[in-house]
């Protein structure tokens, strides 16, 4: 098992003060058993050596505090953050507990409108496509295609098809389309797959980092200026409400900032009071790095040599800058 073998060249890569970097890991799902359906969500014992590896390494810090020092040249050098979207409730229940064991604090991007047994349109195909029987089924009349879901791989094709089709349909339109596809599969309407704000508070009491990702996890530049304003401040204060606190850290839904958002986004972001905003875009920020435009890093790899390697390997690209 590696420990901290890298640690001398993480803070040589990333040095404190004004060269310093912060390395952000973005998590969606920690699942108790691996799912053979999501392969690339991390299990229970993936995400603990992966925590094992990021304690051993570097200096783990809350989203919010991570980019204020950045900006003001004052990161601890090998800073990084452990980051968490959408809300899912294994974030409460199998992440949160590993985090503690491994003595780290996570920043999670809560969007509210799933919270209390909601379920996102992503999963309500994830879920179909796992209740379905093993047959070829027709979704043609909602814009989507056949799929076959006679074997395993063709069931894992199937989900990356439908939902690479229908991620960038009307919000509205994809929110309509995906529940009534679960629907028709027997899948209940509720769900226990996100948060309870009761879980989200307990998160909040043990010293995580709790952050905005909107309401209902629309793509932003898809939506007219009111509706991007409305989801935004939606969010925020839907979150407020819940833990009694103000909250300044903002994650966009999607996230790919050539793609999924705009300036104007930008702009509201900032003129609702927050004060860092994360992307999905691949990479490590700087002292330069704009606070409402910090890239992330997705930890796919599978094994821990390999992890550790492209931790390496991404802090080395940043040499230089
Ligand atoms: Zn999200």
């Amino acid at each position: 098992m590696i420990t901290g073998v890298f640690k001398p060249a993480f803070r040589i890569l990333s040095p404190s003060g004004r060269r310093g970097k912060l390395f952000v890991f973005i998590f969606h799902r920690v699942v108790d058993q691996n799912d053979a359906l999501l392969p690339s969500e991390p299990d229970a014992v993936q995400f603990d050596w992966m925590m094992n590896f990021v304690k051993n390494n570097f200096r783990v810090l809350p989203f919010g505090e991570a980019v204020s020092l950045l900006n003001n040249d004052k990161l601890p050098a090998a800073a990084a953050c452990v980051t968490f979207d959408d809300g899912y409730q294994d974030n409460f229940s199998v992440a949160m507990p590993i985090l503690q064991r491994h003595g780290l604090v996570g920043t999670f991007f809560i969007s509210t409108g799933f919270l209390n047994g909601g379920r996102m349109w992503n999963d309500d195909i994830i879920e179909a496509i796992r209740a379905s029987p093993n047959a070829v089924v027709d979704w043609s009349e909602f814009g989507l295609d056949q799929y076959d879901l006679t074997t395993h791989q063709g069931r894992i094709l199937a989900i990356n098809a439908a939902l690479g089709k229908l991620k960038y349909f009307p919000h509205m339109e994809r929110n309509v389309i995906a529940r009534e596809i679960a629907h028709r599969s027997g899948i209940p309407g509720n769900s226990t797959l996100m948060m309870s704000s009761d879980e989200v508070r307990l998160l909040r009491a043990a010293g995580m980092e709790l952050g905005a990702h909107t309401h209902s996890h629309p793509i932003l530049s898809n939506l007219s200026a009111r509706e991007a304003e409305s989801e935004i401040a939606q969010g925020k204060e839907e979150l407020e409400a819940i833990l009694r606190e103000t909250v300044t850290s903002f994650a966009y839904p999607n996230g790919n900032s050539t793609r999924d958002l705009g300036m104007r986004d930008v702009a509201i972001v900032k003129r609702l009071g927050f004060l860092a905003a994360a992307t999905t875009d691949f990479g490590v920020a700087g002292s330069r790095t704009n606070p409402f435009f910090i890239p992330r890093f997705t930890p796919w790899d599978r094994t821990p040599h390999r992890f550790a390697l492209r931790c390496a390997i991404t802090l080395g690209k940043t040499l230089g800058r």
